[in-house]
């Protein structure tokens, strides 16, 4: 689903030239649950710009569900990053005048329903995220977990292929942190592909595969979960290689 190929990022400062990502290459497979871990300031949430079409390269390519994304215009890949991904982020943001089913309702302007169906696939994702009763609450009159779901739901409204979601948990107290994590692993668990970017490892420890940046490079990359549908495969794989050690 994401193939990074040499990616480097580089911003200038005045004089200086910052190597914010250094020959990065990535791949994840469509079903996984990748979390991205590393200190602050070592490129976590540049590089989910890049994944999230967000912000481009200053070298390497970027498969996206097979498409080439270098050569594309802002337009286009704007229209692909509202076909194809969902984000979530730390601060929610939500649009403050608009209410929780206003807000949900907001990427769908692109996906081409009318505004009744819309407006219905708006609901029906809040209520998903068991938000049904708060639609027409302000993001200003919801916790902030509760504004966690709604950024959930819209994420989801358009039903991307790839969920992106930048310190989700980080400005939710544990508990609540939690309940968003449980959701975010449950969404897994239905088949969406996920990439969590945390620098806690204890959030970390929850996904299917950990990768470990510093400085802008992959310093580790860790399977502690198989992909949905290898279980068994993987589980006879562990049998037979106790067997033989
Ligand atoms: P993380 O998410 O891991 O904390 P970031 O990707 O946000 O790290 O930032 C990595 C480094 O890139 C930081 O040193 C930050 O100051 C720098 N940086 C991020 N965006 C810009 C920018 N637009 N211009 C210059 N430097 C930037
Ligand atoms: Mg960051």
């Amino acid at each position: 689903m994401i193939d990074l190929k040499h990616i480097t990022k580089v911003y200038e400062r005045g004089m200086e030239k910052l190597h914010i990502l250094n020959d990065l290459s990535l791949s994840v497979v469509q079903g996984d649950f990748v979390a991205i871990i590393g200190p602050s300031g070592s490129g976590k949430s540049t590089l989910m710009n890049m994944i999230g079409l967000l912000d481009i390269p200053t070298s390497g390519s970027y498969l996206l569900d097979g498409v080439a994304t270098e050569k594309m215009s802002d337009n286009q890949l704007a229209e692909l990053r509202n076909k194809k991904i969902g984000f979530i982020f730390q601060q929610f943001n939500l649009l403050p005048r608009l209410n929780a089913l206003e807000n949900v309702e907001l990427p769908l302007i692109y996906s081409g329903l009318g505004k009744k169906e819309r407006r219905e696939k708006a609901m029906s994702m809040l209520k998903l995220l068991g938000m049904g009763e708060r639609g027409h609450h302000k993001p200003s009159e919801l916790s902030g977990g509760q504004q966690q779901r709604v950024a959930i739901a819209r994420a989801l409204s358009v039903s991307p292929s790839l969920l992106l979601a930048d310190e989700p948990t980080g400005a939710l107290d544990t508990k609540t942190g939690n309940e968003v994590l449980e959701l975010i692993i449950q969404l897994n668990n239905q088949g969406n592909t996920i990439v969590l970017i945390t620098h806690d490892p204890h959030i970390a420890e929850n996904a299917r595969r950990v990768i470990s940046i510093r400085d802008g490079a992959i310093v580790k990359d860790e399977r502690l979960l198989p992909l949905p549908g290898e279980a068994a495969h993987t589980a006879d794989d562990a049998t037979a290689t106790a067997h033989l050690a």
